[in-house]
């Protein structure tokens, strides 16, 4: 991170998303970023890195989000990408059971390639087609639980829980990082009064 990216925010949040290709991780990042829809999204190439400022709470959060392509001959070069990350979300289209079937695979690769204490969430996409639906509210939350991992279901398109579940992500996160600055600031005061009584 270069002095320009440490003055326009407070925190950064790295957020990588993965999932199976057409679940509709670009859309979610291109919703987020910009709020437009675009029917057919170019297929993602590897990886791309998108950023965008919000405020909490007062606090100015960078998002620095990248978002992975899904084809199995692109995955093994985005495996370097999870190590780095805050947020992993793990993507699945909620009218294509294999993509769900799939959720188990790509926790495998988080418990493999990432740190252990990134903030996993599982996000079943595409809600807006109820009348396609292959996976309900219940059997997302039920896997959500079983793998330890946040749940949201969301529309890209329609753009339905899709902020709420970015603004949500980044009160977690600052929530965790302030507990743990404090962590830090305590620990020093402390290894300072040792050190002080030590000198006396
Ligand atoms: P990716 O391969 O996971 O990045 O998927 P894309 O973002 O490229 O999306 C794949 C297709 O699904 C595109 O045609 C998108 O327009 C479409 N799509 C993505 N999200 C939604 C959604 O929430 N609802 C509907 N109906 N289509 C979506
Ligand atoms: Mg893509």
């Amino acid at each position: 991170m270069n002095d320009e990216d440490k003055k326009e925010s407070d925190i950064t949040i790295k957020l990588l998303l993965i999932g199976n290709a057409f679940v509709g991780k670009t859309l979610i990042v291109q919703k987020f970023i910009d709020n437009t829809f675009s029917k057919s999204t170019v297929s993602t190439i590897g990886v791309d890195l998108q950023s965008k400022i919000i405020d909490i709470n007062g606090k100015k959060v960078k998002y620095l989000i990248w978002d992975t392509a899904g084809e199995d001959r692109m995955k093994t070069m985005t495996y370097a990408y999870y190590r780095g990350c805050h947020v992993i979300l793990i993507v699945y289209d909620v009218t294509i059971r294999k993509s769900f079937e799939n959720v188990t695979t790509w926790v495998e690769c988080v418990d493999k390639f990432a740190k252990t204490n990134v903030l996993r969430i599982l996000v079943g996409n595409k809600t807006d087609l109820e009348n396609e639906r292959q996976i309900t509210k219940e059997e997302g939350k039920k896997l959500a639980d079983e793998n330890g991992l946040k749940f949201y279901e969301i529309s890209a398109k329609t753009v339905t829980g899709l902020m709420e579940m970015f603004e949500d992500i980044a009160k977690e996160y600052v929530q965790i990082y302030e507990q743990k600055a404090i962590k830090n600031f305590q620990l020093k005061n402390s290894n300072q009064t040792k050190t002080k009584r030590k000198c006396c």
